[in-house]
């Protein structure tokens, strides 16, 4: 008997979605997301620029609106042991969907020369999804929204810049979550801006 014919193996059903190549996967309708940036080694702005031009060379994206530039202090470490960092959120919208989008963030971390060997360690540039439209998903490969969004004054203040009427999928408005937070440590750089990709 072959292993098709024998009647306890169950066939595949026709309704199971296989992977498929990510580059290939995209969507009907763009969807909104809100995208996270910091930096904290080298130029920092540049390195900004340069992860929200490679956003705007994305196929099946565009980028809608770069808030302006935060230098925030770094997290989970010694105070005065590494440089501050500069922050910025991007909104976009796009036909790819959330692992591709995730994908192309880590591509793009990965050009601009990220080192990932230490978890609170300096960042090159930080690629985060902070939400993708109003979808809730405790996937640790990707968790949206971010799982730490709601606590981030340096994500939540750029954030309410671009985009004020904004809400934390499962979590409230983001103008809200602010009042709640304080922006303490999050401080605008006036003199710095990022462009937005013609
Ligand atoms: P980090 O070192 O903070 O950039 O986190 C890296 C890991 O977090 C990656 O391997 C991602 O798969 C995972 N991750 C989970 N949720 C998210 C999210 N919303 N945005 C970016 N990375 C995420």
């Amino acid at each position: 008997m072959t292993p098709n014919s024998d009647p306890t193996v169950q066939p595949v059903p026709a309704s199971v979605v296989h992977q498929v190549d990510a580059a290939d996967t995209t969507l009907q309708n763009p969807q909104q997301a809100v995208i996270a940036l910091g930096s904290n080694v080298g130029n920092r702005l540049e390195r900004l620029q340069s992860a929200v031009d490679a956003l705007a060379d994305t196929p099946g994206l565009a980028v809608k609106a770069v808030s302006p530039v935060y230098e925030t202090e770094p997290w989970g470490v010694e105070p005065g042991s590494q440089s501050s960092y500069f922050n910025a959120v991007v909104l976009v919208r796009t036909t790819l969907p959330p692992g591709s989008l995730l994908e192309r963030g880590h591509a793009i971390e990965e050009a601009l020369e990220r080192v990932r060997d230490e978890r609170w360690g300096p960042r090159t540039i930080d690629v985060d999804i902070v939400a993708y439209q109003g979808v809730v998903s405790d996937d640790p490969r990707l968790t949206l929204p971010h799982p730490r969004v709601h606590e981030r004054a340096f994500v939540l203040v750029p954030w309410h810049d671009v985009d004020p009427g904004a809400e934390v999928p499962g979590r409230g408005a983001v103008a809200e979550l602010l009042a709640g937070l304080g922006n303490e440590g999050v401080a605008p750089r006036t003199d710095l801006e990022l462009s937005l990709p013609e």
